[in-house]
């Protein structure tokens, strides 16, 4: 970016997340205005409140179905989908057992294991029964719950992107605690730092140059504790029920739309490198930052930006496949 060029930062803390928005002109009535749209869409689909939409649809689990607003009903069923995919690691029905663990929240513990299994059965997002005609949701049995944790910021980013190109803004970022959104190419592109996992001082391992462009990462990092010396994170095995453990640290896509960056964030944490890789291959729109426990950074491939290590302690590969 040019040093003429100032950028205009205005943050907030909504859905348990820190929220940063860039702009190139001072403008604090729009700020509040996209600061407003993230308030509805947290307030329609939160699971950490009594009441929302989703809630709704959680009171009624096993009794009938609720009727949503579109958004939600169109949130819903793409989670759903993403759900029901072939060995897909994503699950929009793995409410009991996030709400069990509570990874993130006061109270987190390992819980029994016969209460994870009995959890599990209540999380088949088969059972998570939609009605086009009357965009209704119906959960079939009782105590199941929706989840849109995973998803649900990256949808809300694609959002306010919509929003701000109807505002007349060529130019900004929006970051909604990891799931980063980008309108235009300011001069050298936007250039977005990748973390170091469980760094407490920030650091980063490298950075992106793009443009017009989400990037999202999830990392075993963000929310976790520690128990007797094992480490357990919010990213949860839909197939076992405990913390997804394979050798990644973090995963980060790039993709055009944030909703995809959040699902496929998930889809590759389940499948770990190689088989990621080799599912990206059919792919090109959705690209890969993988990093491993061994401190390797494995690119699935880099067509629509460019990754600049920063850390020497990480050795950067490409993909194999
Ligand atoms: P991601 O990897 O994208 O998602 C992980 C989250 O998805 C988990 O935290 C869990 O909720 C869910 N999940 C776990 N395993 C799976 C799986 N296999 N498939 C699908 N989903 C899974 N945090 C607060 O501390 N306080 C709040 O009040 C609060 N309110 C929120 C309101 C909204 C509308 C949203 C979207 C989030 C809110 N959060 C809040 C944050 C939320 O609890 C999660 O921590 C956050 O969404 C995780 O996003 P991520 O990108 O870090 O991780
Ligand atoms: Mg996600």
């Amino acid at each position: 970016m040019s040093d003429t060029t100032r950028v205009y930062s205005y943050s907030a803390v909504l859905m348990g997340s820190p929220i940063l928005l860039k702009l190139f002109s001072h403008d604090e009535a729009l700020a509040s205005r996209v600061f407003r749209l993230i308030k509805q869409y947290e307030d329609l689909l939160t699971v950490n409140r009594a009441q929302s939409q989703v809630m709704d649809i959680n009171h009624a689990a096993g009794k009938h179905s609720v009727s949503v607003s579109g958004p939600v009903y169109a949130l819903i069923k793409c989670a759903k989908a993403a759900s029901t995919l072939p060995d897909s690691a994503f699950n929009l029905a793995i409410g009991p057992l996030v709400k069990r663990w509570r990874i993130g929240f006061r109270g987190d513990t390992v819980p029994p294991a016969q209460d994870i299994a009995r959890l599990l059965a209540l999380t088949n997002p088969n059972q998570v029964v939609l009605n086009d005609a009357e965009q209704s949701v119906y959960l079939a049995l009782p105590e199941m719950e929706i989840d849109l944790g995973a998803i649900a910021k990256g949808y809300i980013a694609d959002r306010v992107r919509d929003y701000l190109h109807q505002e007349g803004v060529a130019q900004g970022l929006i970051n909604l605690g990891g799931n980063v959104q980008t309108l235009g190419s300011p001069e050298g592109g936007w250039s977005i730092g990748l973390k170091k996992p469980f760094s407490t001082s920030g650091s980063m391992i490298g950075s992106l140059e793009i443009a017009n462009k989400s990037v999202v990462t999830s990392g075993v990092y963000e929310r976790f504790f520690e128990h007797n010396g094992q480490i357990y994170h919010h990213i949860l095995d839909p197939r076992t029920g405990y913390p997804l453990n394979n050798e990644l640290d973090s995963v980060t896509i790039i993709s055009e739309d944030s909703i995809d960056g959040d699902i496929w964030t998930t889809l590759m944490y389940g499948m770990g490198v190689e088989k990621g890789c080799a599912a990206l291959r059919k792919r090109p729109d959705i690209e890969a930052i993988f990093v491993t426990k061994a401190k390797e950074v494995v690119l699935s491939s880099s067509h629509h930006y460019r990754f600049t290590l920063l850390d020497n302690d990480y050795r950067l590969t490409g993909s194999t496949v």
